[in-house]
């Protein structure tokens, strides 16, 4: 690409849906900065259970045909965030969704689990060399849950990390992403307070929360609260996949977890972050106007 925005963000996801769920109050903050952001998408989520009842019939042992709906709501969803530049890992349906971890489609040969990590990194790598972003998120090495294609994400983002730097643009930081113990036990106490009155079977517990981690371990929380209202528009978007309701969301378990407009990230790779907590994803050196890479080349 050309004539980048000075500043660039690079978000590495399984599904569909993982985006907004996870990052989509600081990727709509960051678009409406000015920020590049790039949203590489590993899999169509063909395998994702359907919520709507009328919608039932686009399943993987029905008509087979959720991958291209969900290509549709990523769209929207994408709309809702402001976010232009998305893009799927190798091209749309490249990689076929695995399906739950010890689940027969993790043997498909087109699915992402059984994707060679380096000719999957060298399709990332593409994109880095394409937009250059100084950051980079992605999942923890379980994947933050153990699904089988968060996993592969996250070894993807990191070799295709790699294989950029060999190829002249090393990320200035990368980040898996995480939630603080306290602030899912707040949540969940919120969800708790609101009582009976949301729609959901059940109410999830702090163990349904992929990537919860000890609060000392959070490097950066992005403060989305200005955009809360844009990541619940995407969130509706992703309708085979979320129901929501008021400040709170269901997945296909039907259990409500509670909504967060703060998101919160772990450095793992680049130059430390050292003034604590910090609120930004970016190096403090990228002035915002001159397209130059600030922090470039810093140390693993
Ligand atoms: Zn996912």
């Amino acid at each position: 690409m050309t004539d980048l925005p000075a500043r660039r963000l690079l978000l590495v996801h399984a599904h569909p849906d993982d985006e907004t769920i996870n990052n989509g109050a600081t990727m709509a903050k960051y678009a409406a900065e000015g920020a590049l952001v790039t949203l590489v998408t590993c899999t169509l989520g063909e395998e994702g259970e359907v919520i709507p009842g009328e919608l039932a019939h686009l399943a993987a042992d029905r008509d087979d045909t959720l991958g291209e709906h969900r290509i549709g709501e990523l769209d929207a969803a994408m709309a809702e965030l402001g976010v232009t530049d998305h893009r799927f890992l190798g091209g749309p349906g490249r990689y076929r969704d695995s399906g739950m971890m010890g689940v027969v489609q993790n043997d498909h040969p087109d699915c992402f689990w059984q994707a060679d990590v380096d000719e999957a990194a060298g399709h990332l790598a593409e994109v880095i060399l394409d937009t250059r972003p100084q950051a980079l998120v992605t999942y923890d090495s379980n994947g933050g849950y153990g699904h089988p294609d968060h996993i592969q994400a996250h070894r993807v983002a990191l070799r295709g990390y790699e294989l950029a730097a060999d190829q002249g643009h090393r990320i200035a930081r990368v980040y898996e992403i995480c939630t603080p113990r306290s602030v899912v036990e707040a949540g969940f106490a919120r969800l708790a307070e609101a009582g009976k009155e949301f729609p959901f079977g059940g109410i999830a517990s702090v163990d349904d929360v992929p990537g919860v981690v000890d609060d000392d371990l959070v490097t950066v929380s992005v403060d989305g609260s200005g955009f809360a209202d844009r990541k619940t528009a995407a969130m509706r978007a992703h309708a085979t996949q979320i129901a929501v309701d008021g400040p709170f969301f269901a997945l296909s378990n039907d259990l409500g977890q509670p909504f967060f407009a703060i998101e919160h990230y772990r450095q793992v790779r680049g130059e430390a972050v050292t003034a604590g907590r910090g609120g930004d994803l970016f190096p403090a050196d990228i002035d915002g106007t001159d397209g130059t890479d600030g922090a470039e080349g810093g140390a693993r």
